[in-house]
């Protein structure tokens, strides 16, 4: 089965007021979208719910971080059976801002991961090495140390509930996109430590998107890489582009 090219919008914590995030959705609303992708926006934690209601059905609408307990003295947090209470269907997990800005480890992030498919999401699960690591050739042994602690505590068959979002940490916010040939070896190079460290099966159907400076004139070519399934889109998932890069495989 071929994988389904899937595309999600970032927000963080964009645009300043509700108005602007309608008329966000309101453009998607109004769009002609390719209907084989799958397309998902991660508003800020509030807008979840009032965005999820004015948005068009078949566009999905994804946290962009949870806890891992379920219920209790967590001031400020807010549990993965929150958000499917609130049908919610996917949260960001490990997006390197969590990473860097607030000290998520990938322990931390595969306990997240772990919580989030018990209670029934599916998890957009960021890796991504920074500059220095990339210019050390480290890049494929972060990738896979970032992945390791989520391979242990997943079953092979709960992968089918991910989407891995390639995110170097380089090209995130700075205009500086991966080229294809990066963004295709680093995508290839997770793929087979998928199949060695999970199956082949596992490796052969989940999605690996790519993030990171992606715009409506550098996607088109990223989109063309054989292990390049889709984008996770910060910057640009706020302009009237966005359409485009959903639409990039057209
Ligand atoms: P960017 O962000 O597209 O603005 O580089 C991507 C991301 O952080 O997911």
């Amino acid at each position: 089965m071929p994988r389904q090219f899937f595309v999600g919008g970032n927000f963080k914590m964009n645009p300043a007021t509700r108005d602007a995030k309608v008329a966000l959705a309101k453009t998607l609303n109004d769009a002609t979208l390719d209907d084989s992708v799958e397309v998902v926006i991660a508003p800020p934690s509030i807008y979840l719910i009032p965005l999820q209601e004015v948005l068009r059905k078949d566009v999905k609408v994804s946290a962009q971080n949870c806890y891992f307990k379920t219920s209790g003295a967590f001031t400020g947090e807010i549990s993965p059976s929150m958000l499917a209470d609130s049908r919610i269907p996917y949260v960001i997990l490990g997006h390197s801002e969590r990473r860097t800005l607030f000290h998520e480890t990938s322990v931390d992030v595969a306990q997240k991961t772990r919580a989030a498919i018990d209670a029934g999401l599916s998890v957009i699960l960021c890796v991504g090495e920074t500059l220095a690591q990339r210019e050390a050739g480290e890049t494929a042994k972060v990738v896979q140390e970032q992945l390791d602690p989520v391979i242990a505590a997943l079953k092979p068959q709960e992968w089918s509930k991910i989407v891995i979002a390639y995110e170097p940490v380089w090209a995130i916010g700075t205009g500086k996109v991966a080229t294809s040939a990066q963004a295709q070896e680093a995508h290839a190079d997770i793929r087979t430590y998928l199949s060695s460290n999970v199956s082949s099966e596992v490796a052969e159907s989940t999605r690996i998107i790519y993030g990171g400076s992606v715009t409506a004139s550098n996607c088109k070519e990223l989109s063309q890489q054989p292990d390049v399934d889709g984008f996770l889109v910060g910057g640009a998932s706020l302009k009237p582009e966005f359409v485009n890069i959903i639409n990039a495989k057209q």
